[in-house]
C-alpha cells in the first residue's frame, strides 16, 4: 500500500482489479454505458484455463442478456435435467428448453466475456498483478502494477475468492459465514453420448471416508470432449471439517457415483481444487469509491455453491450503483449497492445464514438428507431451489423448513 500519493499514471473512470466473470461482466456493462473502464487482470492473454463449469438457468439468461448466447456448438453440453440421488432415490427433473442449463469450458466463457468488453469499448490489460491500492487521505486514487500507477475515480474489487486486494482495502472474511471446499476431477466419460442427454446427478448425502455424513453435494455432469466433472462441495463450518480431507470425500464419492463402476472415472485428467466464499462472508462490501463483487464479496448461495451466477448477479447490482454514482456526481450512491444486494438476494442469504448455522452439523445434515428422501416432492423443491432463476414457491418453503429446524440451535455471535 502507498501512501499518500497524488494521481499520476493513466486515468480511469472505473479501474477493475480482475479480470474473471465478475470483472468482465461489470466492465462490458460500465462500458456500454459509455464509462472509461480498464479492467487489471493478472493472468497473461495466452495462459490456459482448464476446467468447465456448471451455469445455472439464472447464469444462462443473464449471459444472454450481456449478449454472451450460448448456443449448441458452445464447448460444453446442454444439460437435458437434474438428477437428484439421495439414499438410493434417483428423482430426475427435466429443464423445460434445451440450454436452460449447461456446462461450457471456463476457458471459452472467460474468452468471450473479455472480448465483448473489449468490443465495448472496455480497456484490457493482461498480466497485471494488482500489488495494492495508492492512497490519498484514506481514499483509492489508483492502483500500483509493478512501477506504473493506474489511478481511476471508482474501483471494483473482482479478485476472487482469496481477494488481497480486497483485504488490502479492509475487507475480511466472516468466519461464521460457510465456505464450500471444492474439488473437480475431469475424466473420461466411458459412455459418451454425443447431443442427447446429459444430466446433472447431484447427490445430497455425501460421506467421507469412515461414512460419516458431510454437508455437501456431489455431482457428475457431461463436459467438453467426450468428459464428466465429477465433483464435490463441501461446507467447512460443521463441527467435524477440520478432521475431513477434501481429496478424501472425493474419492469416496467417485466410488459411490453412477458409472463407478467403469474404471476411467477413477482415472483423472485433471483434478481442480479451491474453495467458493459463501453467504454473505465479507465484510464490509463497499468503501468511499470502491464495492467488491464475484467472490471477493462472497454472495454464493450455500446451496447449490452457483458461483458464476452469483459473479454475475452482483456485477450487475454494482453497475447500476456505479453509474449513478459517477453520472450524478454523487458518491453516496455507492451505497446502494449495499442496500440493492440485500433486496436482491436478502431472502437467499437468509436461507444461507440458516444454512451455515443449522446443516453444518453432522447429525442436522443426516436428517436432513433423509428426510428429503422421504418425498419425491421435497426433493423436486431442492432441485428447484438449487436451480431456481429467482424467488419461488419452493424457496419460500424450504426456507420455512429450514427456519423450523434452525430453532432448535443457538446462532453464534457474528463478528464483522
Ligand atoms: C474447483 C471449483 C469448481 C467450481 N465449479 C463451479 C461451477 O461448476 N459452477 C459455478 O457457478 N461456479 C463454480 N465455482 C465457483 C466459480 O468458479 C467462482 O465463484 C467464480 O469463478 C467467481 O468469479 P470471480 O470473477 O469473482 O473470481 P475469479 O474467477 O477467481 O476471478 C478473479 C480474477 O482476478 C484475477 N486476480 C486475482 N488477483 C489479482 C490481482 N492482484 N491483480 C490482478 N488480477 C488479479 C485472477 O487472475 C482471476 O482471473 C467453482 C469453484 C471452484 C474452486
Amino acid at each position: 500500500m502507498t501512501q499518500p500519493s497524488q494521481p499520476v499514471g493513466d486515468t480511469y473512470d472505473v479501474v477493475v482489479v480482475g479480470g474473471g466473470v465478475a470483472g468482465a461482466a461489470i466492465a462490458l456493462q460500465l462500458a456500454l454505458e459509455d464509462l472509461n473502464v480498464v479492467v487489471l487482470e493478472a493472468r497473461s492473454s495466452e495462459a490456459p484455463v482448464p476446467g468447465s463449469w456448471v451455469l445455472t438457468p439464472f447464469a444462462v439468461s443473464e449471459l444472454s442478456r450481456l449478449g454472451v448466447d450460448l448456443g449448441p456448438n458452445v464447448p460444453g453440453r446442454q444439460l437435458t435435467g437434474v438428477r437428484v440421488l439421495s439414499h438410493g432415490a434417483v428423482v430426475p427433473l427435466s429443464f423445460d428448453t434445451p440450454g436452460e442449463a449447461r456446462t461450457v469450458t471456463r476457458g471459452f466463457l472467460l474468452r468471450e466475456l473479455s472480448a465483448a468488453a473489449v468490443a465495448a469499448g472496455a480497456s484490457w490489460r493482461w498480466s497485471s498483478n494488482v500489488d495494492g491500492p495508492v492512497l490519498d487521505d484514506g481514499i483509492v486514487v489508483g492502483v500500483s502494477v509493478g512501477s506504473d500507477e493506474i489511478c481511476g475515480e471508482t474501483f471494483v474489487v473482482a479478485d476472487g475468492a482469496l481477494s488481497h486486494f480486497g483485504r488490502a482495502l479492509g475487507t475480511s472474511r466472516r468466519r461464521t459465514r460457510p465456505q464450500a471446499l471444492v474439488a473437480v476431477a475431469t475424466v473420461d466419460d466411458p459412455n459418451p453420448i454425443q447431443g442427447g442427454d446429459a444430466w446433472l446427478d447431484l447427490a445430497i448425502d455425501l460421506r467421507e471416508r469412515f461414512d460419516l455424513p458431510v454437508p455437501g453435494l456431489g455431482w457428475v455432469v457431461p463436459v467438453a470432449n467426450g468428459r464428466l466433472d465429477v465433483g464435490v462441495g463441501v461446507l467447512n463450518t460443521f463441527r467435524d471439517s477440520d478432521s475431513v480431507s477434501i481429496t478424501d470425500v472425493l474419492h469416496r464419492w467417485r466410488a459411490d457415483a453412477p458409472g463407478a463402476t467403469d474404471t476411467t472415472i477413477n482415472v483423472a485428467i485433471g483434478t481442480d481444487i479451491g474453495r467458493i466464499p459463501l453467504g454473505d462472508g465479507v465484510w464490509p462490501r463497499t468503501g468511499p469509491n470502491w464495492l467488491a463483487i464475484g467472490d471477493a464479496v462472497a454472495m454464493t448461495s450455500p446451496l447449490n455453491g452457483a458461483g458464476v451466477a452469483a459473479a454475475l448477479s452482483t456485477a450487475r447490482l454494482a453497475t447500476d450503483a456505479i453509474k449513478n454514482s459517477i453520472q450524478n456526481n454523487d458518491g453516496l450512491a455507492i451505497r446502494q449497492y449495499e442496500q440493492a444486494l440485500d433486496d436482491h438476494l436478502g431472502d437467499e442469504l437468509r436461507v444461507a445464514r440458516l444454512v451455515g448455522r443449522v446443516l453444518t452439523e453432522p447429525r442436522v445434515t443426516n436428517v436432513v438428507t433423509r428426510a428429503a428422501a422421504w418425498s419425491d416432492a421435497s426433493l423436486a423443491r431442492a432441485v428447484q431451489l438449487a436451480v431456481a432463476t429467482d424467488e419461488s414457491e419452493g424457496r419460500g418453503r424450504l426456507q420455512r423448513l429450514v427456519s423450523q429446524i434452525a430453532r432448535l440451535t443457538p446462532e453464534p455471535p457474528e463478528h464483522h
